[in-house]
């Protein structure tokens, strides 16, 4: 007899999940989002004014270095290829991110080669600090105070509403640092945007009969779901607990939408770094798609603020506290039976797309695995570290 599942999300790690299930076993999924759409914080959808694909909940680039993911994303519809190129405003001043030799030469008024670069900056770097244990201690470690403050100073303590001593390194180890001209601003092997967007590659993964999703449905706390063989849950952690321990702290973003003619901003993201300026970043949309062409603009401006109970999550902010109170929800939910926990929301950490996509790949697997052999399912994809 065909397995019932219950997915909750129906972002990209439920709904990865749901192709896999229902590719490789007898099954029907109901898949729940408490949103009117499909794609999570990745949904696309086309601005009416202007026909531009807008990324409703920020910029979104796909990025990876593991060629199955990008083989199993393009066997799902079209990519084209796009550079995330990204520019800085400091002091009135535009620079090339993240930083390289172009960006050191702009801000210390040099013609550095590379080698010259390395040298000079390795007399800024504060080496002092031998084991940076924070964001801060990060960026005076390895590029100095002129270049953290013009640059990282005054933006994360917007993004993250702190001062970045109280923030992991991590956060800072996901931007490069270049001694040549190379202004990509992620490093990875493969890149691109879809064609019809990140909702459109989830509509395509949803595309099943037996895959049912129910729009504007949310999972409360205590509902009855005794009918499914196995639910997955896709939402934050402690909302599956009705936050009996307290909530986990986010970041959420909100936007100003504003429209014009032509090219406002002339690339997709400039990000104002001085604490001055009251927003982080300015995503222009229609540089996303290049092969297309429309004469109007839509730009996004962005804000960085503490998650109220009604806003959405974005970004984890993981302080010690937080970490503290996963920990209570995690063996909690090592209790429950027949539930799962996935995705961004659920293992609470600050996750890029590919990862997300790849860790609900290798769940997926586990699930069949434990199915075939009537072992217990997985509860976490992940060990919390
Ligand atoms: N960051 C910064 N200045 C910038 C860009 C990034 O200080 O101009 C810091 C900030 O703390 C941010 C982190 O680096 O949260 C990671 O940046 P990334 O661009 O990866 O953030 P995302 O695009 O995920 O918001």
């Amino acid at each position: 007899m065909a397995k019932k599942y219950l997915i909750i999300g129906a972002g990209f790690s439920g709904s990865v999940l749901a192709n896999q299930l229902v590719k490789n076993l007898d099954c029907v999924i109901d898949l729940w989002d408490e949103r009117d759409h499909i794609g999570g914080n990745c949904h696309t959808e086309r601005d009416e004014q202007t026909g531009i694909m807008v990324h409703k909940y920020g910029p979104h680039i796909f990025n990876t270095d593991k060629k199955e993911i990008w083989d199993f994303v393009n066997s799902i519809g079209e990519f084209r290829p796009y550079v995330h190129r990204v520019k800085a405003m400091s002091n009135g001043k535009v620079y090339s991110l993240p930083v390289n030799l172009h960006t050191i030469n702009q801000l210390f008024g040099k013609s550095f080669t590379p080698a010259e670069a390395k040298v000079f900056l390795e007399t800024l770097a504060d080496e002092s600090i031998t084991d940076p244990k924070n964001f801060e201690e990060q960026a005076l470690r390895f590029i100095g105070k002129e270049l953290y403050y013009a640059f990282f100073y005054g933006y994360t303590k917007k993004q993250w509403g702190c001062e970045p001593t109280e923030l992991p390194a991590s956060i800072l180890k996901r931007i490069p640092v270049r001694f040549n001209y190379d202004d990509n601003y992620h490093n990875n092997i493969f890149t691109g945007i879809p064609v019809d967007g990140y909702s459109g590659i989830i509509e395509k993964l949803l595309e099943h009969e037996k895959i049912r999703v129910s729009l504007n449905k949310k999972f409360e706390s205590g509902m009855d779901i005794s009918g499914y063989d196995h639910v997955f849950f896709t939402g934050p952690i402690d909302a599956w607990f009705n936050f009996k321990y307290g909530r986990l702290g986010y970041r959420t973003v909100t936007f100003d939408t504003f429209y014009g003619d032509g090219d406002f901003q002339g690339t997709t993201q400039m990000n104002y770094c001085d604490e001055e300026v009251p927003y982080t970043r300015i995503t222009e949309h229609k540089h996303f798609t290049n092969w297309e062409h429309h004469d109007k603009t839509i730009c996004f401006k962005e804000y960085s603020k503490e998650t109220e109970a009604t806003d959405i999550p974005y970004y984890p902010k993981r302080l010690q506290q937080d970490k503290t109170l996963l920990l209570k929800y995690r063996n909690d939910a090592e209790l429950l039976q027949k539930v799962s926990f996935l995705g961004r929301l659920a293992t609470y950490r600050y996750m890029d797309m590919h990862n997300v996509i790849g860790e609900s790949l290798n769940f997926a697997k586990s699930f069949l695995e434990a199915d075939k052999s009537g072992k217990t399912p997985p509860i976490f994809p992940n060990i919390e570290q």
